[in-house]
């Protein structure tokens, strides 16, 4: 059966590079949503909260539900608590509207919108933000904002940067007045964290980068976490001028021994059509189209690595390595080594 390996040295060394960064443990927010991009949210979770990682940021109550045994806490990026939520769970409110119906005092991150436009408050509606804070009790713990650009090397990363120190004086003010203290404010995921040099104090929220994908700053050291692996289903010759698979697509020229591996675009993977030469990690190619459970390739053995380095496939689909990372099916088995 398919394998997911993680390997637990590559993530424990990209955990300790990113607090050695940033400075802290302690203002290092792991983004594990969507079982951790796909690598299996818990078995992270496990390694992390070992080594004494303390916060981290899924999508929805569901995630959290699954993460609350190994954090003291857990931002709540796009949900409205319904009622019995644990303790340990922080709402980011990404509107006015989620401030109004969120209950009276619940803990709230407030998500203030500096140039991207999806979520948060607009800068000038944080005089009514707080007016609603007021009068319901909430817990204001903390606020944060979002880049749109910090993966292109351009102007925008520093113009949020600069609307987000300006919101954060104004926040800090009338925080204060109301007695809320200790905030926690973070502005930088993954490609804004490798661009940084000084933090103001802000926590990050990283989710690429602890899986080992860094796009500016190699001297970080981060290493993949996941290879994905393929067990041989059976194998047989191709005689040449026989076509495998759906529609034959890929014809051989001459007899060649070829296998087919227990993986396809219903394990999540995405779906080639035999057009191109898609290769696994050790660069043979895949050989006609890919079925819904299988691919076929030149028979290498019991085992082949699909990729080590997801953004090969990624590059192929023209897409980003999160895409091909966050489809990989929770069914297949994961293990550490
Ligand atoms: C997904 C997400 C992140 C993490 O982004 P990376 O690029 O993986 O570091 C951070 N913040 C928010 C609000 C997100 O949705």
């Amino acid at each position: 059966m398919a394998r997911i390996y993680l390997d637990k040295n590559a993530y424990i060394n990209n955990l300790e590079c990113i607090a050695k960064k940033v400075g802290d443990k302690e203002r290092v927010i792991l983004v594990l949503k969507d079982n951790a991009y796909g690598h299996g949210a818990t078995m992270l979770a496990g390694v992390a909260k070992d080594i004494g990682f303390k916060f981290c940021a899924v999508k929805n109550e569901y995630e959290a539900d699954q993460l609350e045994p190994f954090f003291d806490k857990i931002l709540i990026l796009s949900h409205i608590p319904e009622g019995n939520e644990s303790q340990r769970y922080i709402y980011a409110t990404n509107c006015l509207k989620a401030l109004r119906d969120i209950k009276d005092g619940t803990r709230v991150h407030l998500a203030v919108d500096t140039l991207m436009h999806r979520n948060g408050i607009q800068m000038s509606e944080l005089d009514e933000a707080f007016e609603i804070i007021k009068a319901k009790n909430l817990v204001l713990e903390g606020a944060f904002t979002h880049h749109r650009g910090a993966d292109e090397l351009s102007a925008e990363y520093f113009v949020q940067d600069q609307n987000f120190k300006s919101i954060k004086s104004k926040i800090l003010k009338i925080a204060s007045e109301l007695g809320f203290n200790k905030l926690d404010f973070h502005s930088r995921a993954s490609a804004a964290f490798e661009r940084a040099f000084d933090f103001d104090d802000e926590l990050v929220r990283v989710g690429i980068a602890q899986l080992g994908y860094a796009q500016f700053d190699a001297t970080l050291g981060l290493k993949p976490v996941l290879s994905l692996w393929a067990k041989k289903v059976s194998s047989r010759v191709l005689k040449a001028g026989q076509g495998v698979g759906y529609g034959g697509k890929f014809v051989a020229d001459s007899d060649m021994n070829i296998a087919t591996y227990d993986l396809g675009y219903g394990d999540g993977l995405l779906r080639y059509n035999g057009v191109g030469r898609l290769c696994l990690a050790s660069n043979e190619p895949l050989l006609g189209r890919m079925s819904m459970d299988s691919f076929s390739s030149k028979d290498t053995g019991e085992w082949v690595c699909v990729f080590d380095d997801a953004r090969v496939w990624a590059k192929f689909f023209n897409t980003i390595e999160y895409e091909i990372l966050v489809k990989l099916s929770p069914f297949i088995k994961r293990e550490w080594r």
